[in-house]
Protein backbone atom coordinates (compact mmCIF):
# COMPACT_ATOMS: atom_id res chain seq x y z
CA UNK A 1 0.00 0.00 0.00
CA UNK A 2 2.85 2.86 0.50
CA UNK A 3 5.28 1.55 -2.01
CA UNK A 4 8.08 1.69 0.37
CA UNK A 5 8.81 -2.21 0.60
CA UNK A 6 10.75 -2.04 3.96
CA UNK A 7 9.05 -5.38 5.43
CA UNK A 8 8.53 -8.85 3.48
CA UNK A 9 7.81 -12.34 3.85
CA UNK A 10 11.49 -14.46 4.86
CA UNK A 11 11.90 -18.19 4.75
CA UNK A 12 8.72 -20.88 4.17
CA UNK A 13 6.37 -23.20 6.01
CA UNK A 14 6.51 -22.76 9.76
CA UNK A 15 9.54 -20.51 9.72
CA UNK A 16 8.41 -17.59 7.83
CA UNK A 17 8.80 -14.69 8.90
CA UNK A 18 7.74 -10.72 8.12
CA UNK A 19 11.16 -9.05 8.69
CA UNK A 20 13.13 -6.26 7.00
CA UNK A 21 15.47 -7.91 3.70
CA UNK A 22 18.11 -9.98 5.04
CA UNK A 23 16.87 -9.76 8.63
CA UNK A 24 18.09 -5.58 9.40
CA UNK A 25 17.42 -3.33 11.45
CA UNK A 26 13.52 -1.77 10.51
CA UNK A 27 15.51 1.11 11.84
CA UNK A 28 18.27 0.55 9.03
CA UNK A 29 16.02 -0.03 6.21
CA UNK A 30 13.87 2.57 4.04
CA UNK A 31 10.98 2.13 6.67
CA UNK A 32 9.78 5.92 6.87
CA UNK A 33 7.78 4.93 9.93
CA UNK A 34 4.51 5.97 8.85
CA UNK A 35 2.80 3.05 11.52
CA UNK A 36 0.32 1.99 8.55
CA UNK A 37 1.40 -1.98 8.87
CA UNK A 38 0.99 -2.02 12.57
CA UNK A 39 -2.58 -0.51 12.05
CA UNK A 40 -2.69 -3.28 9.49
CA UNK A 41 -1.08 -5.97 11.22
CA UNK A 42 -3.97 -8.65 12.69
CA UNK A 43 -1.96 -10.26 15.81
CA UNK A 44 -0.36 -6.58 16.77
CA UNK A 45 2.99 -7.85 16.47
CA UNK A 46 4.40 -4.49 15.58
CA UNK A 47 3.70 -1.30 18.04
CA UNK A 48 5.18 2.24 18.69
CA UNK A 49 8.06 2.06 21.67
CA UNK A 50 6.48 3.38 24.10
CA UNK A 51 7.44 6.93 26.02
CA UNK A 52 5.25 7.24 28.59
CA UNK A 53 7.35 6.23 31.41
CA UNK A 54 10.40 8.88 30.47
CA UNK A 55 7.11 11.55 30.08
CA UNK A 56 5.92 10.67 33.69
CA UNK A 57 9.33 10.59 35.04
CA UNK A 58 9.98 14.42 33.64
CA UNK A 59 6.36 15.23 35.46
CA UNK A 60 7.64 14.16 38.83
CA UNK A 61 10.55 16.26 38.65
CA UNK A 62 10.22 20.54 39.20
CA UNK A 63 11.00 21.13 35.16
CA UNK A 64 8.50 23.07 33.38
CA UNK A 65 6.83 20.49 31.45
CA UNK A 66 4.28 21.67 28.74
CA UNK A 67 2.64 19.46 26.35
CA UNK A 68 0.69 20.33 22.96
CA UNK A 69 -1.87 18.13 21.30
CA UNK A 70 -2.35 17.56 17.47
CA UNK A 71 -5.64 18.79 15.58
CA UNK A 72 -6.25 14.59 14.55
CA UNK A 73 -6.31 13.80 17.83
CA UNK A 74 -9.23 15.38 19.58
CA UNK A 75 -10.80 13.39 16.67
CA UNK A 76 -10.05 10.53 18.16
CA UNK A 77 -9.10 9.97 21.43
CA UNK A 78 -12.55 9.51 22.36
CA UNK A 79 -12.72 6.07 20.94
CA UNK A 80 -10.60 4.69 23.28
CA UNK A 81 -12.79 5.68 25.78
CA UNK A 82 -15.72 3.77 24.29
CA UNK A 83 -17.04 7.03 22.65
CA UNK A 84 -18.55 6.91 19.01
CA UNK A 85 -16.26 7.79 16.63
CA UNK A 86 -15.95 11.09 15.46
CA UNK A 87 -17.09 12.80 18.98
CA UNK A 88 -14.84 15.56 19.28
CA UNK A 89 -13.44 15.52 22.83
CA UNK A 90 -10.97 19.02 22.70
CA UNK A 91 -12.43 19.79 26.15
CA UNK A 92 -12.16 16.86 27.80
CA UNK A 93 -8.16 16.09 26.84
CA UNK A 94 -6.98 19.51 27.26
CA UNK A 95 -8.83 18.71 31.23
CA UNK A 96 -7.03 15.33 31.20
CA UNK A 97 -3.61 16.48 30.68
CA UNK A 98 -4.24 19.14 33.09
CA UNK A 99 -5.31 16.50 35.86
CA UNK A 100 -2.45 14.54 34.44
CA UNK A 101 0.28 17.56 35.63
CA UNK A 102 1.46 19.08 32.08
CA UNK A 103 2.12 23.15 33.55
CA UNK A 104 0.78 24.13 30.29
CA UNK A 105 -1.73 22.93 27.59
CA UNK A 106 -0.89 24.37 24.39
CA UNK A 107 -2.33 23.12 20.52
CA UNK A 108 0.00 22.04 18.00
CA UNK A 109 -3.02 24.20 15.76
CA UNK A 110 -1.23 27.02 16.60
CA UNK A 111 2.11 25.75 15.34
CA UNK A 112 0.17 24.86 12.40
CA UNK A 113 -1.16 28.34 11.71
CA UNK A 114 2.45 29.51 11.99
CA UNK A 115 3.18 26.82 9.02
CA UNK A 116 1.11 28.34 7.07
CA UNK A 117 1.84 32.32 7.24
CA UNK A 118 5.23 30.75 6.56
CA UNK A 119 4.52 28.29 4.02
CA UNK A 120 2.12 30.56 2.06
CA UNK A 121 4.97 32.69 2.13
CA UNK A 122 7.65 30.76 0.48
CA UNK A 123 4.76 29.63 -2.32
CA UNK A 124 3.78 33.05 -3.37
CA UNK A 125 8.08 33.59 -3.58
CA UNK A 126 8.61 30.37 -5.40
CA UNK A 127 5.58 31.84 -7.90
CA UNK A 128 7.04 35.33 -8.22
CA UNK A 129 10.57 33.66 -8.94
CA UNK A 130 9.34 30.69 -10.70
CA UNK A 131 11.59 28.93 -9.06
CA UNK A 132 11.69 25.22 -7.94
CA UNK A 133 8.15 24.32 -8.66
CA UNK A 134 5.95 22.65 -7.87
CA UNK A 135 6.45 23.20 -4.49
CA UNK A 136 5.17 20.58 -2.26
CA UNK A 137 4.63 20.63 1.51
CA UNK A 138 6.54 19.30 4.34
CA UNK A 139 4.67 18.93 7.30
CA UNK A 140 4.36 14.96 7.05
CA UNK A 141 7.74 13.64 8.07
CA UNK A 142 6.91 9.70 6.80
CA UNK A 143 6.24 11.76 3.37
CA UNK A 144 9.76 13.08 3.76
CA UNK A 145 11.86 10.33 4.75
CA UNK A 146 10.13 8.66 1.50
CA UNK A 147 11.36 11.67 -0.59
CA UNK A 148 14.68 11.46 0.93
CA UNK A 149 15.11 7.96 -0.03
CA UNK A 150 13.64 7.13 -3.17
CA UNK A 151 13.56 10.24 -5.36
CA UNK A 152 16.48 12.35 -3.64
CA UNK A 153 17.18 14.34 -6.76
CA UNK A 154 13.52 16.26 -6.38
CA UNK A 155 14.24 17.79 -2.52
CA UNK A 156 14.42 21.42 -3.95
CA UNK A 157 10.72 21.07 -4.41
CA UNK A 158 9.84 20.81 -1.14
CA UNK A 159 8.96 23.38 1.35
CA UNK A 160 11.91 24.27 3.85
CA UNK A 161 9.23 24.53 6.68
CA UNK A 162 9.58 22.73 9.58
CA UNK A 163 6.57 20.56 10.27
CA UNK A 164 3.70 22.23 13.02
CA UNK A 165 4.87 20.87 15.61
CA UNK A 166 8.67 21.37 15.71
CA UNK A 167 7.76 25.16 14.83
CA UNK A 168 5.51 24.83 18.00
CA UNK A 169 8.69 23.68 20.06
CA UNK A 170 11.36 25.84 18.00
CA UNK A 171 8.83 28.54 19.39
CA UNK A 172 8.34 27.27 22.78
CA UNK A 173 12.44 27.46 23.29
CA UNK A 174 13.02 30.72 22.22
CA UNK A 175 9.52 33.25 22.36
CA UNK A 176 8.21 31.29 25.56
CA UNK A 177 11.04 30.83 27.15
CA UNK A 178 12.32 34.08 26.50
CA UNK A 179 8.77 35.98 27.28
CA UNK A 180 7.91 33.45 30.71
CA UNK A 181 11.41 33.66 32.11
CA UNK A 182 11.88 29.86 31.96
CA UNK A 183 15.29 28.32 32.72
CA UNK A 184 16.42 26.66 28.91
CA UNK A 185 17.23 23.55 31.34
CA UNK A 186 13.64 23.47 32.57
CA UNK A 187 11.80 23.45 29.63
CA UNK A 188 10.51 20.11 28.18
CA UNK A 189 7.88 19.81 25.31
CA UNK A 190 5.99 16.98 24.62
CA UNK A 191 3.98 16.42 21.70
CA UNK A 192 0.44 14.06 21.66
CA UNK A 193 0.68 13.17 18.23
CA UNK A 194 -1.55 10.87 15.77
CA UNK A 195 1.94 10.00 14.77
CA UNK A 196 4.54 7.35 14.96
CA UNK A 197 6.41 9.39 11.99
CA UNK A 198 7.17 12.18 14.27
CA UNK A 199 9.07 10.20 16.96
CA UNK A 200 11.41 9.85 14.41
CA UNK A 201 11.29 13.60 13.26
CA UNK A 202 12.53 14.58 16.75
CA UNK A 203 15.36 12.57 16.65
CA UNK A 204 16.89 14.52 13.31
CA UNK A 205 19.61 16.78 13.94
CA UNK A 206 18.01 19.01 12.41
CA UNK A 207 15.50 19.71 14.34
CA UNK A 208 17.95 20.87 17.53
CA UNK A 209 16.09 18.43 20.18
CA UNK A 210 12.82 21.16 20.01
CA UNK A 211 10.48 18.62 21.30
CA UNK A 212 11.40 15.98 23.57
CA UNK A 213 8.99 13.53 23.91
CA UNK A 214 6.13 12.29 21.36
CA UNK A 215 3.27 10.63 22.71
CA UNK A 216 0.93 9.09 19.98
CA UNK A 217 -3.43 8.89 20.82
CA UNK A 218 -2.97 5.67 22.26
CA UNK A 219 -0.07 6.15 24.55
CA UNK A 220 -2.34 9.24 25.54
CA UNK A 221 -5.49 7.31 26.11
CA UNK A 222 -2.97 4.71 28.62
CA UNK A 223 -1.69 7.41 30.54
CA UNK A 224 -5.24 8.61 31.17
CA UNK A 225 -6.21 5.39 32.22
CA UNK A 226 -3.01 4.81 34.44
CA UNK A 227 -4.26 7.66 36.36
CA UNK A 228 -7.40 6.20 37.00
CA UNK A 229 -8.77 9.63 35.43
CA UNK A 230 -12.66 9.07 34.22
CA UNK A 231 -12.50 10.84 30.92
CA UNK A 232 -16.27 10.19 29.97
CA UNK A 233 -16.94 12.50 33.33
CA UNK A 234 -14.28 15.71 32.73
CA UNK A 235 -16.10 19.07 32.41
CA UNK A 236 -14.25 20.89 28.99
CA UNK A 237 -11.30 23.11 29.99
CA UNK A 238 -9.98 25.63 27.49
CA UNK A 239 -6.23 25.79 25.81
CA UNK A 240 -3.37 27.93 27.69
CA UNK A 241 -2.40 31.00 25.89
CA UNK A 242 -0.74 32.43 24.22
CA UNK A 243 0.68 29.11 22.53
CA UNK A 244 -2.90 27.28 22.32
CA UNK A 245 -4.97 30.05 20.02
CA UNK A 246 -5.88 28.66 16.70
CA UNK A 247 -8.23 29.27 13.96
CA UNK A 248 -10.15 26.73 11.95
CA UNK A 249 -7.34 26.70 9.10
CA UNK A 250 -5.23 24.80 11.66
CA UNK A 251 -7.45 22.06 12.91
CA UNK A 252 -7.82 21.01 8.95
CA UNK A 253 -4.55 19.93 9.06
CA UNK A 254 -5.57 16.66 10.64
CA UNK A 255 -7.34 15.85 6.95
CA UNK A 256 -5.94 14.84 4.08
CA UNK A 257 -6.73 18.59 1.72
CA UNK A 258 -6.29 20.14 4.83
CA UNK A 259 -2.93 21.47 4.70
CA UNK A 260 -3.47 22.64 0.90
CA UNK A 261 -6.93 24.10 1.80
CA UNK A 262 -5.26 26.02 4.85
CA UNK A 263 -2.26 27.31 2.39
CA UNK A 264 -4.94 28.58 -0.16
CA UNK A 265 -6.84 30.40 2.04
CA UNK A 266 -4.01 32.78 3.22
CA UNK A 267 -1.97 32.99 0.03
CA UNK A 268 -5.00 34.22 -1.98
CA UNK A 269 -5.83 37.09 0.82
CA UNK A 270 -1.93 37.65 1.44
CA UNK A 271 -0.87 38.37 -2.18
CA UNK A 272 -3.95 39.70 -3.29
CA UNK A 273 -5.15 41.84 -0.56
CA UNK A 274 -8.97 40.66 -0.95
CA UNK A 275 -10.94 38.28 1.32
CA UNK A 276 -12.10 35.07 -0.44
CA UNK A 277 -15.76 34.78 -0.97
CA UNK A 278 -15.50 31.14 -0.29
CA UNK A 279 -13.34 29.61 2.23
CA UNK A 280 -14.64 25.79 1.56
CA UNK A 281 -12.27 24.04 -1.01
CA UNK A 282 -15.04 21.27 -1.10
CA UNK A 283 -12.79 19.74 -4.78
CA UNK A 284 -9.89 18.43 -2.05
CA UNK A 285 -11.85 17.54 0.52
CA UNK A 286 -12.96 13.88 1.16
CA UNK A 287 -11.23 10.47 0.97
CA UNK A 288 -9.91 9.85 -2.35
CA UNK A 289 -6.19 9.45 -2.77
CA UNK A 290 -5.96 12.38 -5.51
CA UNK A 291 -7.55 15.05 -5.92
CA UNK A 292 -6.93 18.60 -7.49
CA UNK A 293 -8.29 22.00 -8.26
CA UNK A 294 -6.93 25.58 -9.30
CA UNK A 295 -7.04 29.54 -8.35
CA UNK A 296 -6.66 32.39 -10.05
CA UNK A 297 -4.14 34.62 -7.58
CA UNK A 298 -3.14 38.10 -9.19
CA UNK A 299 -4.25 36.73 -12.83
CA UNK A 300 -2.60 33.76 -12.68
CA UNK A 301 -3.71 29.90 -12.22
CA UNK A 302 -2.26 28.50 -9.86
CA UNK A 303 -3.07 24.30 -10.43
CA UNK A 304 -2.85 22.16 -7.02
CA UNK A 305 -2.85 18.93 -6.30
CA UNK A 306 -3.54 16.81 -2.89
CA UNK A 307 -2.50 12.94 -2.62
CA UNK A 308 -2.36 11.01 0.63
CA UNK A 309 -0.74 7.46 0.52
CA UNK A 310 2.81 7.04 -0.68
CA UNK A 311 2.37 5.04 -3.68
CA UNK A 312 -0.09 7.45 -5.22
CA UNK A 313 2.68 10.17 -3.98
CA UNK A 314 5.02 8.06 -6.51
CA UNK A 315 3.00 8.71 -9.20
CA UNK A 316 3.20 12.33 -8.87
CA UNK A 317 7.03 12.44 -8.02
CA UNK A 318 7.53 10.35 -11.87
CA UNK A 319 5.01 13.15 -13.57
CA UNK A 320 7.91 15.86 -11.62
CA UNK A 321 10.37 13.51 -12.67
CA UNK A 322 9.61 13.65 -16.23
CA UNK A 323 8.62 17.02 -16.36
CA UNK A 324 5.26 16.15 -16.95
CA UNK A 325 3.58 17.67 -13.90
CA UNK A 326 0.93 20.78 -14.22
CA UNK A 327 0.63 21.59 -10.80
CA UNK A 328 2.18 24.42 -9.06
CA UNK A 329 1.69 23.29 -5.53
CA UNK A 330 1.41 19.84 -4.36
CA UNK A 331 0.10 18.81 -0.85
CA UNK A 332 1.43 15.09 0.22
CA UNK A 333 0.64 12.85 3.84
CA UNK A 334 2.02 9.83 3.72
CA UNK A 335 -1.36 8.21 5.54
CA UNK A 336 -4.29 6.92 3.87
CA UNK A 337 -6.91 10.20 4.64
CA UNK A 338 -4.16 12.18 6.28
CA UNK A 339 -3.36 12.01 9.94
CA UNK A 340 -6.37 10.91 10.90
CA UNK A 341 -5.57 8.08 10.00
CA UNK A 342 -1.97 8.12 11.49
CA UNK A 343 -0.04 4.83 12.55
CA UNK A 344 -0.54 6.31 16.46
CA UNK A 345 -4.22 6.23 16.01
CA UNK A 346 -6.74 4.13 18.27
CA UNK A 347 -7.55 0.62 16.35
CA UNK A 348 -9.48 -0.12 14.68
CA UNK A 349 -8.57 2.64 12.29
CA UNK A 350 -11.14 1.94 8.88
CA UNK A 351 -12.48 3.83 6.09
CA UNK A 352 -15.50 4.20 8.10
CA UNK A 353 -14.44 5.29 10.94
CA UNK A 354 -11.81 7.63 9.39
CA UNK A 355 -14.47 9.37 6.98
CA UNK A 356 -16.34 10.29 10.71
CA UNK A 357 -12.80 11.76 12.27
CA UNK A 358 -12.63 13.67 8.86
CA UNK A 359 -16.08 15.09 9.65
CA UNK A 360 -15.68 16.20 13.39
CA UNK A 361 -12.53 18.35 11.90
CA UNK A 362 -13.97 19.95 9.30
CA UNK A 363 -17.60 20.54 11.61
CA UNK A 364 -14.51 22.44 14.34
CA UNK A 365 -13.25 24.62 11.33
CA UNK A 366 -16.79 25.62 10.74
CA UNK A 367 -17.48 26.53 14.33
CA UNK A 368 -14.26 28.26 14.67
CA UNK A 369 -14.65 32.12 15.26
CA UNK A 370 -11.34 32.67 13.47
CA UNK A 371 -10.93 30.64 10.10
CA UNK A 372 -7.61 31.30 8.55
CA UNK A 373 -4.43 31.34 9.73
CA UNK A 374 -2.81 34.51 9.18
CA UNK A 375 -6.10 36.57 11.24
CA UNK A 376 -5.06 33.89 14.65
CA UNK A 377 -4.52 37.08 17.22
CA UNK A 378 -1.59 35.00 18.60
CA UNK A 379 0.06 34.32 15.31
CA UNK A 380 0.03 38.31 14.47
CA UNK A 381 1.58 38.92 18.20
CA UNK A 382 4.24 36.69 17.59
CA UNK A 383 4.99 38.07 14.34
CA UNK A 384 4.95 41.72 15.97
CA UNK A 385 6.44 41.08 19.45
CA UNK A 386 9.79 38.46 17.84
CA UNK A 387 9.63 37.19 14.43
CA UNK A 388 9.25 40.10 12.30
CA UNK A 389 7.74 39.00 9.05
CA UNK A 390 7.34 35.65 7.26
CA UNK A 391 10.50 34.54 5.72
CA UNK A 392 12.87 36.86 8.07
CA UNK A 393 15.97 35.79 8.77
CA UNK A 394 14.89 35.04 12.84
CA UNK A 395 11.91 32.84 11.24
CA UNK A 396 14.23 31.02 9.01
CA UNK A 397 16.49 30.51 11.80
CA UNK A 398 13.81 28.88 14.03
CA UNK A 399 11.36 27.40 11.71
CA UNK A 400 12.99 26.12 8.48
CA UNK A 401 14.62 23.11 7.63
CA UNK A 402 16.73 21.03 5.12
CA UNK A 403 16.62 17.76 4.23
CA UNK A 404 19.12 15.01 3.25
CA UNK A 405 19.65 12.20 0.56
CA UNK A 406 19.42 9.01 1.54
CA UNK A 407 20.19 5.68 0.47
CA UNK A 408 17.35 2.64 -0.91
S1 LIG B 1 6.08 1.87 9.24
FE1 LIG B 1 5.29 2.33 7.16
S2 LIG B 1 7.10 2.20 5.85
FE2 LIG B 1 7.66 1.20 7.78
S3 LIG B 1 7.24 -0.96 7.46
FE3 LIG B 1 5.39 -0.07 8.36
S4 LIG B 1 4.07 0.50 6.63
FE4 LIG B 1 6.16 0.16 5.83
S1 LIG C 1 0.13 11.59 7.36
FE1 LIG C 1 0.21 12.48 9.42
S2 LIG C 1 0.13 10.71 10.78
FE2 LIG C 1 0.73 9.92 8.75
S3 LIG C 1 2.98 9.91 8.79
FE3 LIG C 1 2.31 11.87 7.91
S4 LIG C 1 2.27 13.29 9.65
FE4 LIG C 1 2.31 11.22 10.49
Amino acid sequence: MQNVNAIDFAYRSYHTKVTPAYENKLDDSVCVNCGQCLLACPVNAIYEKDDTKDVLKALKTKKHVVVQTAPAVRASLGEEFDLPAGTLVTGKMVSSLRKIGFKKIFDTQFGADLTITEEAAELIERLKENKNLPMITSCCPGWIKYIEHFYPELLKHVSTCKSPHDMFGAIAKSYYQNKYKINKKDLVVVSIMPCTAKKFEIQRKEMKKEVDYVLTTRELARLIKSKKINFNKLKDEEFDTPLGLSSGAGTIFGASGGVMEAALRTAYETATGKKLEMLEFNQIRGMSDFKEGSIVINNKTINFAVVNGLGNAREILEQIKNKKCKYDFIEVMACPGGCIAGGGQPKPTNKEIVQKRMNAIYLNDKNKKIRKSHENPAIIQLYKEFLGRPLSKKAHKLLHTSYIKRGT
